[in-house]
């Protein structure tokens, strides 16, 4: 396992969630973080907490490509490099297909797909110069199986997945690719859920009870970043072990 310490770590959707734990992990760990998400008032009070010196961030939406571009030229100029990206935003606005809620569906397709795929053009070239890096990108259990209501979060899950494999093979020698699967794990997430009989559903088959702490998620990431250059740990499916599917 290598060290964090220096490694200069970009992490979207730091404001809350599994970012916010990575991010304050990381720093324990010696690294210094750059943070991107909308809540410019979350990113402040975390950056306060970790440090200017370790911690610094931009408010941004991951569907910008011009805005990404722009949070990573900042982790760039100010600290010299990105040596990791953590792919990590993401909205789960669940409904059945037939609530024909096609606004949620466009939003899932703009933050999950597109914000993974500008969050890689933003430092994949830097990378590629460096003949060195790494990009996790997070998917969801919900990116390997398909429940009613799943349907396009479950699509853009899958294209994560996708477009993690087709980074590995493009990149292969150069850098590290790792696609985290995470179950049902307390974060902000199920908030974007609208559709209230979606929601009920969900916390009738009793994910509530049975989800853990986004902090073993955070660990999960920290691991993949802690591999050392040689190796690429793929894919990690990390789920409650009361979680049965
Ligand atoms: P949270 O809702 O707590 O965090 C989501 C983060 O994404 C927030 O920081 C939010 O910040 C950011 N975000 C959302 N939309 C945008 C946007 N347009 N531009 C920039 N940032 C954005 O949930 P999680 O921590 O759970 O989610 C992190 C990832 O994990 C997501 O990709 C999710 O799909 C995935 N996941 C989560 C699971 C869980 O059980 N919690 C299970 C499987 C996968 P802000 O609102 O400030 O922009």
């Amino acid at each position: 396992m290598s060290n964090l310490k220096n490694k200069i770590i970009m992490i979207t959707g730091a404001s809350s969630g599994f970012g916010k734990e990575t991010a304050k992990m990381c720093v324990d760990l010696g690294a210094k973080v750059v943070l991107g998400a909308r809540r410019e008032d979350k990113l402040a009070d975390l950056c306060n907490e970790l440090g200017s010196d370790s911690a610094i961030y931009k408010a941004i939406d991951v569907t910008s490509k011009e805005q990404m571009h722009a949070l990573a030229n900042y982790g760039i100029e100010t600290f010299g490099r990105i040596d990791s990206l953590v792919n990590n935003a993401g909205i789960m606005p669940l409904s059945l297909l037939e609530r024909g809620r096609t606004d949620e569906w466009d939003q899932m397709i703009d933050v999950n797909i597109k914000g993974v795929l500008y969050g890689i053009d933003s430092v994949y070239s830097h990378m590629l110069e460096r003949e060195s890096g790494q990009i996790i990108n997070i998917s969801s259990v919900a990116g390997k199986r398909v429940m009613p209501g799943s349907a396009v979060y479950s699509g853009t899950k899958y294209a994560v997945r996708a477009i993690s494999e087709g980074l590995r093979i493009e990149s292969s020698g150069k850098i590290q690719v790792t696609c985290i699967y995470p179950g049902a794990f307390k974060t902000e997430l199920a908030f974007s859920i609208k559709d209230e009989s979606m929601l009920e559903a969900l916390m009738s088959r009793g994910i509530g009870e049975i989800a853990q702490p986004a902090e073993r998620v955070a660990e999960s990431i920290i691991y993949a970043l802690q591999l050392d250059p040689g190796v690429s740990v793929n894919e990690i499916v990390i789920r409650p072990t009361a979680q049965d599917a």
